[in-house]
């Protein structure tokens, strides 16, 4: 059961802050390495130092591996990635490193990775019943990481450990987001009691770029149009570089600054037969990409490393396999496979699975019924991490 507490409908929202930290046990900071939930964790950072319990904050960075934006050299300046920006935030924020922690989720001990999931899967994350790749990949892997400190906490105290999760989502962000009250409970067991706390969900994204300017905090280079330029006129977002919902420029932008990501996202969209997109395919997104007019990358990263070559093996092989179907639904993916005559992954998706295809009907009806372009499910009991 979810209930929305009445922060602040009564008294000064700054002495509540103080009050609601104050009784909290574990204070979970969650980092993306973006602007919003840096912004979100110093509030709530100042927050516990006045209550005096600065001893129980957490930062946490749920890492979405060679799928986020990695870091890079240009001009012989390294930029980092956005875990090692959230670990370097967490460090600002005064948070001793024992209490960071990056998350990745693995499986037979190696990394698994959310696009070696959809391979599998053969959909993606704007299709189906639950927003996986934030609740398995993020928020499920959170409440997991504290799970042994929740029991020793009940053995020792006899009673369930309070937890506020603490995230950066703002209302200006999507219709959905600005419907998430900036309080609410999320879990409430034996062993947890869990509030998912939005402390900037009024600020704008013009303040909060501001603020991040005028305090010095370093913002990922992603956010700029070259690494180091400081003029947040590249990506709007920041975590996993080509988001199944980030808006039509950010895509652009993705797919030419990650060249060999875009072209494995294009592997899995062409074998599957799914776009990874409600609104267009990865490879139309790679053909406008090129085209004149489109959107200065920049940078273009070569992702020629251990790790991203890791993925590929993992998402090549599960392309090999049939389709797992038993965990998602069925989407009326079957007009938007290429004919045998003209089966090419440069044509088809382009073609066949534009927005206008009688093919995606049926799978944009279950976009249609998720409103957030970028949030999460609003009811779900665990608590929330970012996209
Ligand atoms: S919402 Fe977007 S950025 Fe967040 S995990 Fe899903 S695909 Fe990645």
């Amino acid at each position: 059961m979810s209930t929305q507490l009445g922060l602040f409908a009564t008294g000064s929202a700054a002495l509540d802050a103080v009050e609601l930290v104050a009784e909290q046990d574990f204070l979970i900071l969650n980092l993306s390495g973006g602007k919003d939930g840096l912004r979100a964790a110093v509030k709530a950072r100042d927050a516990a130092v006045q209550a005096g319990v600065e001893d129980r904050l957490w930062t946490v960075h749920a890492s979405l591996g060679p799928m986020e934006w990695p870091a890079c050299t240009v001009g012989g300046v390294r930029y980092p990635s956005v875990g090692e920006l959230a670990a370097e935030h967490s460090r600002l924020l005064g948070v001793p490193p024992e209490r960071h922690l990056e998350l990745r989720r693995s499986r037979a001990g190696v990394p698994y990775d959310l696009l070696t999931f959809i391979a599998e899967r053969g959909d993606w994350p704007w299709l189906g019943r639950a927003r996986f790749c934030t609740g398995d990949w993020k928020t499920k892997l959170i409440y997991g990481a504290f799970s042994h400190m929740v029991r020793e906490f009940m053995k020792a105290h006899g009673r369930p450990a309070r937890m506020l999760n603490v995230l950066g989502l703002r209302a200006d962000e999507s219709p959905d987001r600005r419907k998430r009250p900036p309080l609410i409970r999320t879990t409430e067991n034996t062993h947890r009691i869990v509030d998912e706390w939005l402390p900037t969900h009024a600020e704008t994204t013009a303040f909060v770029k501001e603020w991040t300017d005028a305090g010095g905090w370093p913002h990922h280079w992603a956010y700029d149009s070259v690494p180091g330029a400081g003029d947040w006129a590249g990506s709007t977002r920041c975590s996993c570089s080509a988001c199944v919902f980030s808006n039509h420029r950010d895509l652009l932008l993705a797919v030419a600054r990650r060249p060999r990501l875009a072209a494995l996202y294009a592997e899995v969209e062409y074998v599957r037969g799914i776009p990874f997109n409600p609104n267009t395919s990865i490879t139309a997104l790679i053909e406008e990409a090129a085209r004149p007019g489109a959107p200065d990358p920049g940078v273009v990263l070569d992702d020629d490393n251990p790790d991203f070559d890791a993925l590929l093996t993992a998402v090549r092989t599960a392309l090999t396999r049939p389709r797992n179907a038993s965990r998602a639904p069925e989407p009326a993916r079957a007009p938007c496979r290429p004919s045998a005559q003209d089966a090419t992954a440069a044509r088809w998706p382009t073609r066949a699975c534009s927005p206008r295809s009688p093919g995606l009907t049926a799978a944009h009806h279950l976009y249609d019924r998720r409103t957030d372009d970028h949030g999460e499910p609003t009811a779900q009991r665990l608590p929330a991490a970012a996209g």
